[in-house]
């Protein structure tokens, strides 16, 4: 008989959650983490990244109170602080986590689990336990692979000078830098721009491709230069990287080319922001024989990933540049065995992850999983926020979808108006014949919260009409939501009738 019926490795937010769900529907689960509970997400990622926004973001609106007749003088930074605030904040959530868990009746292996034969699992503890075995072996009917990701860098020379870093080194900082020069204007690159602009540090974009956030709306893309740039952020766009060298003066030098010119900008770090690779291969290598990368996911080599690659085809599951091949349950190509989260090819983001640990669980336990994996909503936590669901009018444009687009700028919005937001939009895309709502992009206060209600309507094939059945509380944020709905049915009440042609 097996020790379990679910065993989950990697306690991030896909497997936490699949944990909890698995334990919630009657399977006698256990989770295997050799670090800290809530993985990137809570550690290294989204709640960090968010913590110091806030901060940062507050920070501003102090130094900016004067418009509402607020004056503060004397404002100062203690980064020290910032960073307690981040790590308390960060502290709470894990042990709740970990409370959670127990609370469930889920089983915690501290250390690293390894994927072997006949759905067992080798667990090399992170410390010896009572009895002082440092190893041990379990098997369960089903296991879910959640190993997450690591930061990705780029083939480019220098990227291995001291000063250069990803997000986590960023994490690491103990002082603001005095200037940054940020490879790459993505969601986690402009994120940073916007907090350590905020905090007096003097930022640079480079991105290769010819907007920030190339996969949104391009209206998005524009305010946000524009809004950035305002703030004093040099950005970048078209420029890519040829080599990081020091700079003899102190710090490092970015040599780019933009507009086929050779350029460069020196600065005291370097952050490379180009995205996250899977760590799926510290799923399938023993610790033991691959211990170079046991603490560091970054020193995987060919050799591993070729390694890796084998001992998962040899399990029957089939690995892809790195990620590993599910299908829409998560379900890998070896029976029982899931693979959810950043390892699995498709968005990284920590509600999907969520969402598909969720699918598994409920998969594994006999039941329908209900969630619409299709429809992601995707947001960014700058000021004002970001948020995007479906398609955008250039991907209607694309696939030739007839499409009406209803819009709304919030600068007629009463709670915009009392916190003198940026000027800001909400769109929203709906099939010309049969009104169903399909994507809604949002760049204005709250969006990040308000994409929510566009997500269910998408999934559940509802239209403005069905929508707007529901009221609105004034003065809310909310409204501009409803005020682009009541542009698609004919015509928004605050806001300027469009010109008969
Ligand atoms: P992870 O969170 O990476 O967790 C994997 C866990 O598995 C880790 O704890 C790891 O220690 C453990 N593990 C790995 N291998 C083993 C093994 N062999 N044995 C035992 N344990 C193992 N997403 C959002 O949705 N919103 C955001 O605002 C956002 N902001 C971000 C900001 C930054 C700076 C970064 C870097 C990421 C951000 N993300 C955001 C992405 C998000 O963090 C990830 O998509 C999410 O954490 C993925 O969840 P996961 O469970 O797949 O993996």
């Amino acid at each position: 008989m097996s020790n379990f019926d679910l065993i989950v490795i990697g306690g991030g937010p896909g497997g936490y959650v699949a944990a909890i769900k698995g334990a919630q529907l009657g399977l006698n689960t256990a989770i295997i983490e050799k670090d800290r509970f809530g993985g990137t997400c809570l550690n290294r990622g989204c709640i960090p990244t968010k913590a110091m926004l806030h901060a940062a973001d507050l920070y501003r609106e102090i130094l900016e109170g004067g418009r509402f007749g607020i004056h503060a003088e004397k404002v100062t930074v203690n980064y020290g602080e910032v960073l307690d605030y981040k790590q308390e904040t960060i502290d709470k959530l894990v042990s709740g986590v970990e409370q959670l868990l127990k609370a469930n009746g889920v089983t915690v292996l501290k250390g690293t689990g390894t994927l072997l034969a006949d759905r067992q699992v080798k667990v090399t503890f992170a410390e010896p336990a009572e009895d002082g075995a440092t190893e041990s072996y379990y098997d369960a009917e089903h296991i879910i692979l959640a190993g997450g990701s690591y930061p990705a860098k780029l083939p480019v020379e220098g990227m291995e000078l001291e000063g250069v870093l990803t997000s986590d080194g960023l994490f690491a900082l103990k002082e603001i830098p005095e200037s940054l020069t940020i490879i790459g204007g993505g969601v986690i690159g402009v994120e940073f721009a916007e907090v350590f602009s905020a905090l007096g540090c003097k930022v640079t974009i480079l991105e290769a491709l010819p907007k920030l956030l190339a996969n949104l709306d391009k209206e998005i893309s524009q305010n946000l230069k524009m809004i950035l740039k305002k703030r004093g952020v040099d950005i970048h766009t078209g420029a890519s990287l040829a080599k990081i060298e020091k700079d003899p003066a102190g710090g490092l030098i970015c040599h780019y080319t933009e507009k086929d010119k050779d350029q460069s900008r020196s600065s005291q770090h370097v952050l490379c922001a180009v995205g996250r690779k899977p760590n799926a291969a510290g799923l399938f290598l023993d610790p033991e024989e691959f211990a170079d990368i046991a603490e560091n996911s970054a020193a995987l080599t060919t050799k591993h990933l070729e390694a890796a690659a084998q001992t998962a085809h040899d399990l029957g599951i089939t690995m892809e540049r790195g990620f590993i091949e599910t299908d829409v349950y998560g379900q890998t190509g070896a029976p029982g065995i899931y693979a959810i989260g950043d390892i699995v090819k498709g968005i990284q983001l920590a509600h999907v992850a969520s969402a598909q640990g969720i699918t598994a669980a409920e998969k594994i336990a006999g039941h329908t999983p209900n969630v619409d994996l299709a429809i992601v909503p995707s947001c960014i936590y700058t000021s004002p926020e970001i948020a995007s669901v479906g398609i955008t009018e250039e991907d209607a444009k694309a696939s030739a979808t007839p499409v009406k687009v209803g819009k709304y700028i919030t600068s007629a919005n009463g709670k915009s108006l009392i916190s003198k937001e940026e000027r800001g939009f909400v769109k929203i895309i709906a099939h010309a014949d049969t009104g169903e709502i399909l994507g809604a992009q949002m760049m204005c206060a709250r969006a990040t919260d308000m994409i929510g209600e566009m997500a269910t309507a998408i999934a559940n094939k509802l239209t403005p009409s069905q929508l707007l059945k529901g009221m609105r509380a004034h003065p809310t944020y909310n409204e501009a939501v409803g005020e682009a709905l009541e542009e698609l049915e004919g015509g928004a009440i605050h806001m300027a009738p469009k010109k008969k042609k």
